[in-house]
């Protein structure tokens, strides 16, 4: 997902002590169980622009053609969710670590290399490097395979996403990516797709290319066939179409989900709605905790107390989703973490 959905968002509101909700007790890294976000952009700064936003709209609202549309339709009038505020200037890598630090988060980060990078020399040990073919918002714009070769071979990347084709309008087993997905199953390198979320409410006005269509769960099932090895994670859980995306689980043990972006952007009941399906159809084991971290340094505390406070699950699936799932994924350690 990415945050220039959000514009604005939060608007004019006299800042309310829900936010202090949001601190958490002064724990340190050594008391916290660990947790793993599997999707992090790897920003330097919080949008310029952008605003404070309450997360989990309680509605998208209607707009007429006629008048001046918003890019997003979220409810900024709703007081229902503490405002998340983007950080100061030249702050935003720094808070979003120290956060990391705090909750005792290991992250996948994703973005161009030297992004990335940067994101790795500022906390070397809670950052999975990842990058795509398709960085920037430029349509068609790929990456040279051999360089992408390079990254996964040499420069220690270790997950090949974002991959946001959906955003361009084009399916996940379209021919003229297959190049890539051929490397990432030829070095057995996980990839992450972008499936489902549009996020805004406006997405005809916000992203002209975007195709709720081309994030279909079943249009990876072409793919999975050209390459039966390949192991994808499903970004956003093909939210909201959760009968593909369980026909999807059900077909290929090697596909799985994550809630990211999903878990703050929609009302929350529809969220936990959404995650209790996916588990309670028998797939606890394959949904993997991230937040699509692009803007608010808070998003990471606030969206791990979604996963600790849903009362559908108990506290051994709560440990798998923020952590034994990824980590199984992404092959980091046998050891899982301690179910209570
Ligand atoms: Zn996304």
């Amino acid at each position: 997902m990415r945050s220039r959905f959000f514009p604005g968002l939060g608007l004019r509101f006299a800042s309310i002590a829900f936010y202090s909700t949001l601190a958490f007790s002064q724990n340190t890294a050594n008391d916290v169980p660990p947790v793993i976000d599997v999707h992090v952009h790897a920003m330097d700064e919080s949008f310029p622009g952008g605003g404070p936003m309450r997360p989990n709209t309680p509605r998208f609202l209607a707009s007429d053609p006629a008048t001046k549309e918003a890019p997003f339709g979220w409810d900024a009038q709703d007081q229902c969710t503490p405002k998340l505020y983007p950080a100061a200037k030249g702050e935003y890598i720094k808070d979003v670590v120290a956060e990391m630090e705090r909750l005792n988060v290991t992250a996948v980060v994703f973005g161009d290399p030297a992004g990335v990078k940067k994101w790795k020399d500022a906390a070397p040990n809670r950052v999975i490097p990842g990058t795509s073919f398709n960085e920037g918002m430029t349509p068609g714009k790929r990456v040279a395979l051999d360089e992408l070769r390079k990254n996964f071979t040499q420069d220690g990347f270790k997950v090949m996403g974002e991959i946001g084709l959906q955003y361009e309008g084009i399916s996940p087993s379209d021919p003229s990516v297959d190049q890539f997905f051929a490397l990432a199953e030829e070095l057995d390198v996980p990839v992450a797709i972008h499936m489902g979320t549009g996020g805004s409410g406006r997405a005809n006005i916000a992203m002209r290319k975007f195709r709720g269509s081309m994030g279909d769960p079943l249009l990876l099932e072409d793919l999975l066939a050209r390459h039966p090895k390949l192991r994808v994670q499903v970004m956003h859980a093909g939210y909201p179409l959760i009968d593909n995306m369980l026909t999807l689980l059900q077909a290929n043990s090697h596909v799985y989900v994550d809630v990211a972006g999903l878990i703050w952007s929609y009302p929350l009941k529809e969220v936990n709605r959404y995650i209790e399906r996916l588990v309670d159809a028998g797939f606890e084991d394959r949904v993997m905790f991230g937040t699509d971290q692009l803007e608010w340094p808070k998003l990471m505390a606030y969206s791990i107390s979604i996963i600790q406070n849903a009362d559908y699950l108990t506290p051994g699936q709560k440990r798998d989703i923020l952590y034994n799932n990824a980590a199984r994924f992404l092959r980091l350690n046998p050891a899982e973490s301690k179910k209570p």
